[in-house]
C-alpha cells in the first residue's frame, strides 16, 4: 500500500539511469522506498520525469539483487560472509602483483557508482595496486567525445545547459534520440518547438523527432564526417561563415578550409545518399541563425571514426561562431547517469581525477605526496585491450564494479573468452548479472538509494545522490567495499564519510576545486567550480577555450570497418528503446511490461522479401555470431537496415557486433556492421 502521507519521509536525490540527471523524492516508509514524487525544485528537470525515473524503482527490491558475498568452490558460487570473501580477495591481489606485477590486474570502474566511489576505485588501482589499468563504460559510449572536444576545444565535455534548450532557436540533433534515450532533454526540445525554434534531425533512422522537424537527413551509417563536410563546404561557399569568430578565436583554420575542397555536394550526397538540396538547406538553416544548438550521442561517437565525427562537430561550431555562448555549443548527452563523473574522477586509463595526465610527471609527484606512495608514468590498459591481454595472459585478475561487459561490449563472445583466461575474477554489482555469473567472487554492492555521494550528469552538473535506506539485506554500498579492500592491502582508506572523500577530491582536481557536499545542496554546481567563491559555469569557453584558441581539424571521410557485402546483406545497427535503460532494466518488472522483449526492425520490402511477417521469428548471424530474434516490419528504417536494441539478456545483440574500435579512443563500432537474416523453419 502506499502508506499514509504523514508517515512518509521525502529524500531528494538524483536518478540513477540516464545522464540528464532529474532529481526526484523517494518517498521511504518504515525504511522502504514505497514511490517517487516530483521535487519542482529539481536544478534540471522540475517536475517532468521519464517513465524509467518514475516506475523503474521496483528495480531496487529486484528478485535478482545479490543480497550476500559468494564465492566459487568447487565450480559452483556459493553464499560466504563478508570477511571470508574480502580476505580472499586481498589474498588473490596480493599474490597475482607479487608473481606477475602490478600491471597484471586491471579494475572496471563504474558510471553507476558516484563519483566518491569512482575516485576510491581509481585510488585503489592506482595506489594501492601500484596500475593505471583502470578503466569504464565510457570507452564504448563518449569516450570519443572526451578524446575529440579535448583536441578541438581543450575540455571533452558539453559545452551548454539543459535549462537553454527550451528557449533555443535552432537544434541540430544528429546521431541522438532524445524523446527515447535522454527523454526529459526530448521533452525540453518539443518545448522549443512548440515556441517555433526549427529542428534539423541527421539519423538513418525515422526517430520520434524526425517527424517534427524542419529537415530530416536520412544519411548511410557511418558518413557523418562526410555529411559534416559537405554542409560546411556549403557554408563557406555561401558566406555563411562567422570570419571574426574565426580570426579572433580558433586556429588551423586554412588547411581545414583546404580539405573541405574535397566535399562538394554533388559528391557528398553520394556518399551520405543525402540530397543536395537537403544539404543545402541543412546549411542554411543552421549557419544564418543567429545561435544554433548541436546535439548528439552515441550515433556520433560509436563508429571506428567516432573521435573524427566529435571533432567535424566542433569544427561546424566554430565556423559558425556557435560556442562560447547560450544557447549554442556542441552537447554531447552523455548516456549513464554518472558518465560523466567516473570519466572527471580519473576512472581512465591515461587520467588522474580532473583529466590531469598520468604521463605528466608534474601530476604524478602531486598524487604521490598526497597519496605517499610511488605511482606508475605509464598510461593503462584501455577497456577493449584488456580482454585480449587476458587471453595472451598478460592480465591475470580483473577487479569489476557495476558494469557487465559479457553482454555490453561489442563482440561477445571474444569478451567472454578474455574473462575465461584470467586467473581470478572479482564482480562487485547489485544484481546477478551475465559477468557476475562468470566471477570467482562475487561481492553485493548497494543502489543509489543506499548511498550519499554524487553524480555528474551530461552539463556538467554536480548533484547529491542522498541515502534513503539501508543497504538491503547483507549488502554494503561500493565505496564501503573498496575501503574494507584497501585496509586488508596494507592502505588503509579511512573516510568517516563520501562528504570528506569529496574534500580530497576538491584538494587535487582544480575542476572540482570548490565542491563540498553542503554547496551542492539542492541544485548542484556546474564545472569548472574552481574555487569556494566559484558559482560554478553554465557555459563554457566563453572569452577563451579551456586550450586558448578553439583549433580546426582537417579530418578526411574514412569508411565503416565493415559494411554489409554478399555474405552479411544487411547492416545492423544498434540503439535505445524509451522504458528500458542497457539492460539492467529488466529487473523492474514495471519497466520491462512495457517492452517486455527485443524487436529487431526491418523494412517492409525486406520483410517481403524475406518471406516473413510481422513478429516472427528470424535468425541474424553475423562473422562473429548469432541469435534469434522476433521482428517488427516498420518504415523507421530503410532497406537494408536492421535495428535491434541492447536491452535484453535473452536476445544479446552484441554478440553481433562489430569488436573493430575508434582509432584513438577505441570505441566500438556499435553502430554499423553486416548480418544476415534468415527466416527459421
Ligand atoms: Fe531519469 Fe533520464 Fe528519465 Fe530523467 S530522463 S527521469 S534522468 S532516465
Amino acid at each position: 500500500g502506499k502508506g499514509r502521507p504523514w508517515d512518509v519521509t521525502k529524500v531528494q536525490t538524483t536518478c540513477p539511469f540516464c545522464g540528464t540527471g532529474c532529481n526526484f523524492d523517494l518517498n521511504v516508509k518504515d525504511g522502504k522506498v514505497i514511490g517517487v514524487t516530483s521535487n519542482p525544485n529539481a536544478p534540471v528537470n522540475g517536475k517532468a520525469l521519464c517513465v524509467k525515473g518514475r516506475f523503474g524503482m521496483d528495480m531496487i527490491y529486484s528478485q535478482n539483487r545479490l543480497t550476500t558475498p559468494l564465492i566459487r568452490k568447487e565450480g559452483v558460487l556459493v553464499p560466504a560472509e563478508w570477511d571470508e570473501a574480502l580476505d580472499l580477495v586481498a589474498k588473490k591481489f596480493r599474490e597475482i602483483k607479487d608473481n606477475y606485477g602490478a600491471n597484471a590486474l586491471a579494475a572496471l570502474s563504474s558510471a553507476h557508482c558516484t563519483n566518491e566511489e569512482n575516485y576510491l576505485m581509481q585510488k585503489f588501482m592506482r595506489a594501492v595496486i601500484g596500475t593505471n589499468n583502470i578503466d569504464h563504460c565510457a570507452r564504448v559510449c563518449h569516450a570519443p567525445t572526451v578524446a575529440g572536444l579535448a583536441v578541438s576545444f581543450g575540455s571533452g565535455a558539453s559545452t551548454n545547459s539543459f535549462n537553454e534548450i527550451p528557449d533555443a532557436k535552432v537544434m541540430f540533433v544528429i546521431g541522438a534520440n532524445p524523446t527515447e534515450a535522454h527523454p526529459v532533454v526530448g521533452t525540453k526540445m518539443k518545448q522549443a518547438l512548440a515556441k517555433g525554434a526549427k529542428l534539423i534531425v541527421a539519423d538513418p533512422r525515422k526517430i520520434e523527432l524526425a517527424e517534427g522537424s524542419d529537415l530530416w537527413l536520412r544519411l548511410r551509417p557511418g558518413t557523418d564526417v562526410a555529411l559534416i563536410n559537405g554542409i560546411m563546404n556549403i557554408i563557406l561557399a555561401n558566406g555563411w561563415e562567422d570570419r571574426s569568430f574565426i580570426e579572433k578565436r580558433t586556429e588551423g583554420f586554412e588547411k581545414f578550409r583546404e580539405n573541405l575542397e574535397n566535399y562538394p555536394p554533388e559528391i557528398v550526397s553520394q556518399l551520405t545518399g543525402v540530397p543536395v538540396e537537403q544539404l543545402i538547406e541543412a546549411a542554411r538553416i543552421y549557419a544564418t541563425a543567429e545561435r544554433a544548438m548541436i546535439f548528439y550521442t552515441l550515433g556520433i561517437t560509436e563508429h571506428t571514426t567516432g573521435t573524427d565525427n566529435v571533432m567535424s562537430l566542433a569544427n561546424l561550431a566554430m565556423l559558425t561562431g556557435n560556442v562560447g555562448k547560450t544557447y549554442s555549443g556542441v552537447n554531447p548527452l552523455r548516456g549513464q547517469n554518472n558518465v560523466q563523473g567516473s570519466c572527471d574522477m580519473g576512472a581512465l586509463p591515461g587520467d588522474y581525477p580532473g583529466y590531469q595526465k598520468v604521463v605528466n610527471p608534474e601530476v604524478q609527484k602531486k598524487f604521490e605526496e598526497a597519496w605517499g606512495v610511488a605511482l606508475s608514468p605509464n598510461v593503462g590498459l584501455m577497456l577493449p585491450d584488456m580482454f585480449p591481454a587476458a587471453i595472451n595472459k598478460d592480465l591475470h585478475a580483473m577487479y569489476i564494479m557495476g558494469e557487465d561487459p559479457v553482454v555490453t561490449d561489442a563482440d561477445a563472445n571474444h569478451v567472454r573468452r578474455g574473462l575465461e583466461s584470467l586467473d581470478f575474477l572479482v564482480v562487485q554489482d547489485i544484481f546477478m548479472s551475465e559477468t557476475a555469473k562468470m566471477a570467482d567472487v562475487v561481492l553485493p554492492g548497494a543502489s543509489f538509494a543506499e548511498k550519499t555521494g554524487t553524480f555528474t550528469n551530461a552539463e556538467r552538473r554536480i548533484q547529491m545522490v542522498n541515502q534513503a535506506i539501508q543497504p538491503i539485506s547483507n549488502a554494503k554500498t561500493d565505496g564501503e567495499i573498496l575501503c574494507e579492500l584497501a585496509n586488508r592491502m596494507g592502505y588503509p582508506f579511512s573516510y568517516n564519510s563520501s562528504a570528506e572523500i569529496m574534500r580530497e577530491v576538491a584538494r587535487l582536481t582544480p575542476l572540482y576545486g570548490g565542491v563540498t557536499h553542503e554547496r551542492l545542496g539542492t541544485q548542484g554546481l556546474q564545472w569548472p567550480v574552481p574555487t569556494l567563491e566559484h558559482p560554478g559555469s553554465k557555459v563554457l569557453h566563453q572569452e577563451t577555450f579551456s586550450r586558448g584558441k578553439g583549433i580546426f581539424m582537417a579530418i578526411s571521410y574514412q569508411e565503416a570497418n565493415e559494411l554489409p557485402d554478399e555474405q552479411y546483406p544487411f547492416l545492423l545497427s544498434t540503439g535505445r528503446k524509451l522504458s528500458h535503460y542497457n539492460v539492467f532494466t529488466q529487473n523492474s518488472e514495471a519497466l520491462d511490461s512495457y517492452s517486455p522483449e527485443e524487436l529487431a526492425e526491418i523494412n517492409p520490402l525486406d520483410a517481403e522479401r524475406l518471406g516473413v511477417e510481422d513478429g516472427e521469428r528470424v535468425k541474424v548471424t553475423s562473422r562473429r555470431g548469432e541469435l534469434e530474434t522476433k521482428i517488427q516490419i516498420t518504415d523507421r528504417v530503410p532497406s537494408g537496415i536492421v535495428f535491434m536494441t541492447f536491452h535484453y539478456m535473452e536476445t544479446p545483440t552484441n554478440v553481433l557486433t562489430n569488436g573493430a574500435s575508434d582509432k584513438v579512443s577505441k570505441t566500438y563500432e556499435y553502430k554499423t556492421c553486416g548480418v544476415n537474416l534468415t527466416k527459421i523453419g
